[in-house]
């Protein structure tokens, strides 16, 4: 009987064409995993878990050339195979013809498009020039070959009005009816996204409760349906207001409970819990100077720089020292909670060095 039931390992072997405003993960720092490392580690971690589930992208799935061999590795390294996520490469998507060709293949069904506004607030958000024009695109591929697209809205103050506009394109292209006539569905939806990592750079553009009132209804309605909620503010949230006079009363720490291990590793070999930013009060450690087992105790065990604090610390103080009673901009309450806990973890790293 090994030690642990499961473990995932994500490894960065491919990077992101894109450089996302609102990323949460990666901050232009990252590196690439070789085959034979993700070979080596893997052999090493097979030795303490009964099962293992293996990737070799957590950015941009499908980037590299080689996406087909990197699949047959995943299943061959994996104790299961596992199904392709209804994330793709869209970079990969119009320069590659065979690409789309493989996704029906590999059984992908449906995929996720993010879109920002038109071109040039896409193009700026995505930190990509053509993003845009390769995204619409890519609309018209994926239904000539029976996938459904899913368009997922990021809304900030910054291109809210231009929301309505995009809306108008795409009906403007027929997708909907397109996909209709092939049996396809044809949804979107928006949020706020993430707001820690990069995107914590965006509090100014953070929407207001003020805002709320300009999103297009048919978006709106799209989005409570696909969160599955009834109320606006469970795909927006609540006032910062609201939340901090709510939160600076509570005096109990936040709890990190460990569902799962998934561990993202980066191409220095640096292992991160998938949850979290890449930054080092979350680095569990590396697999080159510790053995895997060690990794999962420092982790389970809570033992990185942010678990250690977070475990102490009453979510009181974090709000009182960095959350803004004046704010009206809207979060949802554990979104928040993890933008004030950023803020502070990053305040104690640096306080600390
Ligand atoms: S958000 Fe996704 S697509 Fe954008 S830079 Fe990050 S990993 Fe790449």
């Amino acid at each position: 009987m090994k030690k642990y039931n499961k473990i995932s390992l994500c490894f960065d072997m491919a990077g992101c064409p894109n450089e996302c405003l609102h990323c949460w993960i990666k901050d232009g720092n990252h590196g690439f995993v070789t085959e034979k490392e993700v070979r080596d580690y893997v052999d090493a971690f097979q030795g303490i878990a009964e099962e293992l589930s293996v990737y070799t992208w957590y950015l941009e799935p499908d980037y590299l050339p080689n996406y087909k061999e990197l699949w047959e590795l995943e299943q061959t390294l994996s104790t299961k195979p596992h199904e392709h996520y209804e994330l793709i490469s869209d970079w990969r998507i119009l320069r590659d013809p065979d690409y789309v060709k493989w996704l029906n293949e590999v059984g992908v069904k449906k995929c996720q498009l993010t879109f920002f506004g038109l071109e040039e607030k896409t193009n700026h958000f995505t930190g990509r020039q053509n993003a845009f024009s390769e995204l619409v695109d890519t609309l018209e591929v994926l239904i000539e070959n029976n996938i459904s697209p899913r368009i997922q809205i990021f809304i900030y103050n910054s291109n809210i009005d231009e929301i309505q506009d995009l809306l108008n394109f795409l009906d403007s292209l027929n997708i909907k009816k397109k996909c209709n006539e092939k049996g396809l569905t044809f949804e979107y939806f928006s949020h706020t996204g993430s707001c820690v990592g990069k995107a914590m750079k965006l509090y100014d553009q953070w929407l207001t409760e003020d805002h709320i009132e300009k999103i297009p209804k048919a978006l709106i309605h799209a989005s409570l349906e696909h969160f599955n909620v009834k109320a606006v503010d469970e795909v927006y949230g609540i006032s910062e207001k609201s939340l901090y006079e709510k939160l600076i009363l509570d005096e109990n720490s936040r709890t990190l409970e460990i569902h799962d291990i998934i561990f993202y590793i980066d191409g220095h070999l640096d292992v991160y819990p998938h949850f979290a930013v890449h930054q080092p009060w979350w680095k569990i450690g590396n697999l080159k100077t510790m053995k895997p087992e060690e990794i999962v105790e420092h982790y389970i065990h809570g033992q990185t720089f942010a678990q250690q604090l977070i475990r102490f610390t009453p979510i009181k103080e974090m709000v009182l020292k960095f959350g803004q009673v004046e704010s009206n901009k809207v979060f949802l309450e554990e979104d928040y909670l993890d933008f004030i806990t950023e803020k502070y973890l990053e305040y104690s790293y640096e306080k600390g060095r």
